[in-house]
């Protein structure tokens, strides 16, 4: 892995008229326009004192400007902490002051909570991507020409939170040497050719969208279509318009792939691999999405803390299977732990080591110890197992199993399950506590339009295909499963509204 910034590893090479990025309009910014409004950015930061050690908000939703921005910002020597769209301004607000911004980076179309979040967090000057009144745009400030590159290797580029799925969200602290190394050992297993062509359906904030569109298509120097907010119906017009070729997706996306009538009409012949991560993807669920598009399917694993990659099944080992998450990425060490008797095991806690590996949390050196001990290992959090072949497969996370009768009962299994009967169109299991106060699995369930399957129903076909611990005890009926914006199951959510 070469010793170099992200800013080298991306800009370093003569720009082209080729095409980098494209708007869902159909507008095109050339790798040349690209190079010149990274460079602008940056000298216009550079003009208002941002360098070397300030951290820069960004809290915008994907867009060509989105990705100058960043790069602007890191070119001008300086940090990005990206922010949640969906992020009211509470939450923004500690995401700010959490990693000490200077400056915040949004659009009009999100300047009521950037204003609200500023204020809170002390930060006097809100630039933005697009034109708002009474706002400078990031782009056309002031400044003669971009400072020299000042970062090295070893400093912070980026400060992403982890998604706070199992608590307060975490700000995560990745160099430059990190991000290479993640965008580096990713591209030997999503290798891309002349005419590949992908599209950002995934948040650029969240570093799964950041590492593998975004800066995986710029080292790749291929075509990233923009996409603003997730719709099926607009994701699909674009794959249609453009001819995207490789899909990065999170599970939910899976499940509208394989169950929503919208994709019957539309034209996907284009789409040679769809690649999910983020979430559990099942086995059942990646071949049904497969057939459908008549494409090949991959899954990868990752966390912010480790750039996030650091499991893929490769592009061109279709025998694995779709269920798994493949082999450890080059340089990448893993080790499963027992988390009883801490001992190696075929099945247990997966620790993580490598390069990719982030230094740290911020500011927060209890939440580091407890992740990463003294040799560089990171506990992931989520149980593993591995074949002698060296593929991986997640069975849950450890904060995650149920606790029933003193038996651990992983929700992700029965998930699966649910979600391979015909009239469900979307579940989730969570523990709750039952009169005695004991934990047991609860199944909220989306019904298919339609369906008339009743919770006796639901419970009697997962007695039927699991041991009688996993069994399903409660069932509710719900309209949707409430899910992040990076595609996870918002388990708090469900298990504060099951308890009623
Ligand atoms: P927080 O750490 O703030 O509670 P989070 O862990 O959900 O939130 P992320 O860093 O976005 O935040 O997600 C990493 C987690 O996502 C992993 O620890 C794992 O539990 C889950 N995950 C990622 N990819 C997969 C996958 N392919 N299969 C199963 N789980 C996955
Ligand atoms: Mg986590």
């Amino acid at each position: 892995i070469p010793d170099v910034t992200l800013t080298e590893l991306l800009f370093g090479a003569a720009p082209s008229d080729a095409p980098a990025l494209i708007d869902p309009d159909g507008d095109v910014t050339t790798r040349r326009r690209l190079d010149d409004r990274v460079r602008r950015i940056a000298a216009g930061l550079h003009a208002r004192g941002i360098g070397q050690g300030c951290v820069v908000g960004l809290f915008a939703p994907n867009s060509p400007g989105w990705v100058a921005a960043f790069h602007g910002i890191l070119r001008a020597n300086a940090i990005v902490t990206s922010a949640n769209v969906l992020y009211t301004a509470d939450e923004l607000a500690h995401q700010l002051s959490d990693s000490r911004a200077r400056l915040l980076v949004t659009t009009a179309g999100l300047l009521d909570v950037a204003t609200a979040a500023a204020e809170k967090a002390g930060i006097e000057e809100i630039l933005t991507l697009d034109h708002a009144p009474g706002h400078l745009r990031i782009d056309s400030l002031p400044g003669a020409a971009p400072p020299p590159l000042l970062a090295g290797p070893g400093d912070v580029a980026v400060l992403p939170y982890s998604s706070g799925t199992t608590g307060r969200a975490k700000g995560v602290v990745l160099t430059h040497r990190n991000l290479v190394a993640n965008v580096l050992q990713f591209s030997r297993m999503g290798r891309t050719s002349a005419d590949t062509v992908l599209l950002a359906v995934l948040p650029l904030f969240h570093i799964y969208g950041m590492t593998v569109l975004m800066n995986h298509a710029l080292h790749q120097r291929v075509p990233l279509v923009t996409m603003p907010r997730f719709d099926l119906a607009g994701m699909l017009r674009l794959i249609e318009r453009h001819r995207v070729t490789k899909l990065y997706i999170a599970p939910p996306t899976a499940l509208l792939l394989a169950k929503s009538p919208l994709v019957d009409e539309a034209d996907l012949s284009s789409v040679e691999l769809v690649f999910s991560g983020a979430a559990p993807l099942d086995g059942e669920l990646a071949r049904a999405v497969a057939r459908r598009l008549g494409c090949s399917i991959r899954q990868g694993y990752g966390m912010t803390e480790m750039s996030p990659v650091s499991h893929a099944i490769p592009q061109d080992r279709p025998d694995i299977d779709p269920a798994s998450v493949g082999f450890a990425l080059p340089n990448v060490e893993c080790r499963l732990v027992d988390p009883v008797t801490g001992h190696d095991a075929g099945r247990g806690e997966l620790w993580v080591r490598g390069p990719n590996v982030m230094s740290g949390y911020l500011d927060n050196p209890v939440a580091t110890a407890a992740t990463l001990d003294a040799e560089g290992w990171l506990r992931t959090g989520d149980i593993a197992t591995v074949t002698a072949d060296g593929v991986f497969s997640i069975v849950d996370r450890v904060k995650e199993l149920i606790k029933y009768k003193g038996y651990q009962v992983p929700p992700a299994e029965l998930e699966a399950l649910l979600l391979a009967h015909g009239d469900i169109d979307d579940a989730a299991v969570v523990g709750v506590l039952d009169e005695e106060g004991e934990e047991v699995p609860k199944a909220f369930v989306v019904r298919r339009p339609g369906a008339r399957l009743d919770a006796a129903e639901v419970m009697a076909y997962v007695a039927g295909r699991v041991a009688p611990h996993k069994k399903v005890r409660r069932v509710e009926f719900l309209d949707a499963i409430p899910k992040s914006a990076s595609g996870k199951i918002l388990r708090a959510t469900l298990r504060a509204a099951g308890q009623r």
